[in-house]
C-alpha cells in the first residue's frame, strides 16, 4: 500500500522536460515583470544560475574524459573507432557547410529588409581572435593537467582518444584499469544526473536575469537579422535534421524532437553546448541510441559541430557587408563557408564563442572586423537559437550514427 502511494506520488511529478518548460516560462515571465530592477534580480537569482553553471562546468571535463575513453574501450577495435570517427566527422562537416549556405541564402533573402547602420565611429576589439592555423595547432595538448585544468575541450577530446587507444593496444596486460575507469565514468554519470535534476532551477535563474536586463526593447532595429536568423535557424533544424534522422537514422523526426525538448530547452536558456552535453547524452539515450556511441559522438560535437553559429556567421556577414555597402563576390561566399566551417571546429561551446570565431570569418574575406559592433548587442539572443540548433545538430548526428552502426552489426551477424 505504501508501496503503492509512492507510486501515485511519483507518477504525479512531471518529468524533466515539463519542469524545464515550466521555468523557461516562469523566467520570461518574471524577466518581464522584473524588468527595472536590474538589482534586484543581479544580486539574488543571477548567483544560483552560476552556482548551476558552474557545477555543470565542474561535472564536464570527467564526464567528456571519460565517456569518450569508456566508449572508445567498450569498441574493442580501433576500425570501429575509425569508422564511427570517420561517419560522425563526414557528418558534422557536411551539415556545418550546409548550415552556412542556409545563413548566407536567407542574409541575401531578407538583405534588402535589414537595417543600414551608420559605421563610421564603429570600434570592435578582437579579443582571443585565433588564425585557423593556431586552431590547428592548439588542438594538441603539451600538457596532461593542463587541459582539464582549462577546461580545454578540445584537448580533453585528443586526451580521450590516445588514452583510449592506447588501453585498447595493452588492453590484455591490463584489464583492472578498465574496470576502474568504467567505474569512473559511472561515478561521474551519477554525478551528472545529481546536477542535472536541478536544471530546472538552473533554467530560471539563468534566463530570468537575461529577459529582465534586455526585455523586448533589445530587439530594436536588429529585429529583421534576429528574424533572418531565427529563420535560418528552425529552417536547417526542421528540414535537414528531420530529413536526416528519418532517412539515416530510422527515426521519426517528430519522436526525435519531443525526446530532445529537455536538452532544446536547456540550450536556449544556457547558450551553453558543452553545458548541455549531460542533459544531451541522456535526452539520446532515451531515444535508442546506443551508450558507447553518445559517449563518442556527442562530446565530440559539443566542441566542433556548430550548425547555429555557422548560420548566424553566414547571416552576420551579410549583414555587416550590407552596412558597409560591399558586394560580396561568389568566390567569397565559397569562403565563408569554407572558413565558417573550419571556424565551428575552433569554437567552444560555451556562450558568446560564436561572435569571436565571426571574426575570422570576416577577416577571411576583407570584411571589417568593427562590423561585428553592429551585432555585439543583441548576441546573446542570436547564441541561445544557434547553441539550440548546435546541440541538436549533435544529437541528429548520434542517431544517425548508432542506426547505421547498428544496421552493420546486423548485417555481419547475419552474414556469419
Ligand atoms: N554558445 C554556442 C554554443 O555553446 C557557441 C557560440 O557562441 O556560437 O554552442
Amino acid at each position: 500500500m505504501a508501496g503503492e502511494n509512492k507510486e501515485m506520488k511519483k507518477g504525479k511529478k512531471p518529468s524533466l522536460a515539463m519542469q524545464i518548460f515550466i521555468a523557461l516560462v516562469l523566467a520570461i515571465l518574471c524577466g518581464l515583470a522584473l524588468q527595472g530592477h536590474s538589482e534586484l534580480v543581479e544580486h539574488y537569482i543571477k548567483p544560483f544560475g552560476i552556482i548551476f553553471l558552474n557545477l555543470v562546468k565542474f561535472i564536464v571535463v570527467p564526464v567528456v574524459l571519460f565517456s569518450i575513453m569508456c566508449g572508445i574501450i567498450s569498441m574493442q577495435d580501433i576500425r570501429k573507432v575509425g569508422s564511427i570517427g570517420l561517419k560522425t566527422v563526414v557528418f558534422y562537416l557536411c551539415t556545418t557547410a550546409f548550415a552556412v549556405s542556409i545563413g548566407l541564402f536567407f542574409g541575401t533573402l531578407f538583405r534588402r529588409f535589414f537595417p543600414i547602420i551608420a559605421t563610421t565611429d564603429l570600434s570592435y576589439e578582437v579579443k582571443g581572435g585565433i588564425s585557423l592555423m593556431d586552431t590547428i595547432v592548439n588542438i594538441f595538448p603539451s600538457n596532461f593537467i593542463q587541459p582539464m585544468v582549462e577546461a580545454n575541450m578540445l584537448q580533453v577530446i585528443v586526451m580521450a582518444l590516445i588514452l583510449g587507444f592506447a588501453i585498447i593496444l595493452v588492453e590484455e596486460k591490463n584489464i583492472r584499469v578498465v574496470a576502474a575507469f568504467n567505474d569512473f565514468n559511472d561515478i561521474f554519470m551519477k554525478c551528472m544526473e545529481m546536477v542535472l535534476s536541478l536544471s530546472p532551477i538552473g533554467v530560471f535563474c539563468l534566463l530570468c536575469p537575461v529577459i529582465a536586463a534586455n526585455g523586448p526593447k533589445i530587439i530594436g532595429s536588429l529585429a529583421t537579422v534576429l528574424l533572418a536568423a531565427y529563420i535560418g535557424y528552425i529552417v536547417h533544424a526542421v528540414f535537414v535534421y528531420s530529413a536526416t534522422v528519418k532517412v539515416l537514422g530510422g527515426l521519426s523526426p517528430v519522436k526525435f524532437f519531443k525526446g530532445m525538448m529537455p536538452a532544446i530547452m536547456f540550450a536556449f536558456s544556457s547558450a551553453s553546448s558543452v553545458g548541455t552535453l549531460p542533459i544531451n547524452m541522456e535526452c539520446t539515450e532515451k531515444l535508442g541510441a546506443k551508450r558507447e556511441i553518445a559517449s563518442f559522438v556527442l562530446p565530440l560535437g559539443a566542441t566542433i559541430n556548430m550548425d547555429g553559429t555557422a548560420i548566424y556567421q553566414g547571416i552576420c556577414a551579410i549583414f555587416i557587408a550590407s552596412c558597409y555597402g560591399i558586394h560580396l563576390t561568389l568566390s567569397q561566399i565559397i569562403t565563408i563557408i569554407l572558413t565558417a566551417t573550419l571556424a565551428s571546429i575552433g569554437t567552444a561551446g560555451v556562450p558568446g564563442a560564436g561572435m569571436i570565431m565571426l571574426a575570422m570569418v570576416l577577416t577571411s574575406v576583407g570584411l571589417p572586423v568593427d562590423g561585428i559592433a553592429l551585432v555585439a548587442g543583441v548576441d546573446r539572443i542570436f547564441d541561445m537559437g544557434r547553441t539550440t540548433v548546435n546541440i541538436t545538430g549533435d544529437a541528429a548526428c548520434t542517431m544517425v550514427v548508432s542506426h547505421l552502426e547498428e544496421r552493420k552489426a546486423r548485417k555481419a551477424k547475419a552474414a556469419k
